[in-house]
């Protein structure tokens, strides 16, 4: 689960980390007050949407940047009124861009130097792995490709914790010297204490700047909990509420499915976790991109099919409709009845390609069959996977 900017920064803030004092706002005025609160200028007033690169972002109305800076209150309440309400367009949100409804107004130290500094879960190695580099900033994106070994990376043993010889290391390498070595390597410290406390599976801060008076602040945070681990945590899962991530998965969480929201335009239906996979993984295979995954359980019932297909059918992305379910635990006969009364009762307006395989399998294509519905069925995989593809790719 992503967090917005402000909230991760009240996140990192407990943990001792040098943050620019600032407060989020939801209207110009409150913009204004808070700038006021803050005394003296230079502020930033800074979008808070869940993606990067609002530095170099544009608004669909043509004002241009999602990060500000501002020498006055006036000139915060007067950007702040240009974002709020807006859509931002930045290289991660996509060409619909997302709603700005709150902005974090903020003190704006001058900036010496950028560095990057991130702690993530390395897959591969099974560890956190702290990553370094003294060439942090806007453009981190291409150093990672055009040179990363200027990105330094420390693995951490989980049950040994971070050695602060580590966060020294790593502080060097960064660039670093002095004071502010001294000064980086307690950050690092903080923010891992941050990141294995809160059970957060990724935390960047880019850039972590050198700013005037040879101190370090934390410019920008990016910080994302493993959902698993968020009943641990209530003050942080109470985010979750406020974070309206893809409209999509809210509803589908509400309706106890298992949803993630993708960019294609097939909708799936799939029972168990494997099967999904399986099914995004075979319908990319022919061409096909799915518009989500969605796994109704192993022990759906009509009630969850009729969901997930009210789910699918809302969703303007989907031109074809895949169901593919596994009568295990639920027969056959009574999972086509389920399809039958959700489509009765949906109406989808895209075509529906329906696999069923399992108990009962020969009673629920009969049902299916004498449904009179246009629902379009295949016994092999691979055969129902290219139906759903060319049915996507009908004109409608
Ligand atoms: P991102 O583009 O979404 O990653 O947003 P950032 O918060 O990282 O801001 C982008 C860039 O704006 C930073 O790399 C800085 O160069 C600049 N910037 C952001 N906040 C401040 C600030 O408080 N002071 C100064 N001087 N520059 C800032
Ligand atoms: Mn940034």
């Amino acid at each position: 689960m992503n967090v917005f900017e402000y909230q991760a920064r009240s996140l990192l803030a407990r943990y001792g980390m040098p943050i620019p004092a600032g407060d989020v706002a939801t209207t110009p005025e409150e913009a204004r007050q808070v700038a006021v609160v803050l005394t003296d200028g230079p502020f930033v007033v800074k979008s808070q949407i869940l993606a990067g690169g609002r530095g170099k972002g544009r608004f669909l109305n043509g004002f241009v940047g999602g990060v500000r800076l501002c020498s006055d209150a006036n000139q915060v309440e007067e950007v702040a009124r240009a974002m709020l309400g807006g859509v931002l367009v930045t290289r991660q949100t996509g060409p619909e861009g997302r709603r700005v409804d709150r902005v974090l107004v903020a003190k704006a130290p001058r900036i010496l130097r950028e560095l990057y500094l991130a702690i993530l879960i390395d897959r591969e190695c099974r560890c956190p792995v702290v990553m370094g580099s003294a060439r942090g900033g806007v453009d981190i994106e291409e150093v990672a490709r055009e040179d990363p070994e200027a990105i330094h990376r420390i693995r951490v043993d989980p049950q040994m914790g971070l050695w602060p010889y580590q966060a020294r290391e790593l502080g060097l390498r960064m660039g670093l010297r002095g004071p502010l070595l001294l000064q980086a390597a307690d950050a690092i410290a903080r923010l891992y204490h941050f990141f294995c406390d809160c059970d957060a599976s990724l935390a960047e801060i880019n850039p972590l700047a050198v700013v005037e008076d040879g101190k370090l602040a934390v410019i920008d945070a990016k910080v994302s909990f493993d959902e698993n681990g968020l009943f641990r945590h209530p003050e942080i899962a109470r985010y979750r509420t406020e974070v309206i991530e893809d409209g999509r998965e809210a509803e589908a969480t509400k309706a106890g499915l298992n949803y993630v929201g993708l960019s294609g335009d097939i909708g799936c239906m799939v029972n168990g976790a494997g099967l999904a996979m399986a099914t995004m993984d075979i319908l990319h295979r022919y061409g096909g991109t799915p518009a989500n995954f969605l796994d109704v359980g192993g022990g759906a019932d009509q009630d969850q099919v009729t969901k997930g297909f009210g789910i699918l059918m809302k969703d303007p992305r989907v031109r074809a409709i895949f169901v593919h379910i596994f009568g295990g635990i639920l027969r056959c006969d009574v999972i086509a009845r389920g399809i039958v009364d959700a489509v009765s009762q949906v109406m989808p307006k895209v075509p529906i390609v329906v696999r069923l395989q399992g108990t009962n399998l020969e009673e629920g294509r009969a049902i299916l069959r004498r449904s009179g519905m246009s629902i379009r069925t295949a016994d092999d995989l691979a055969d129902a996977a290219q139906m759903a593809v060319a049915a996507a790719k009908e004109p409608r």
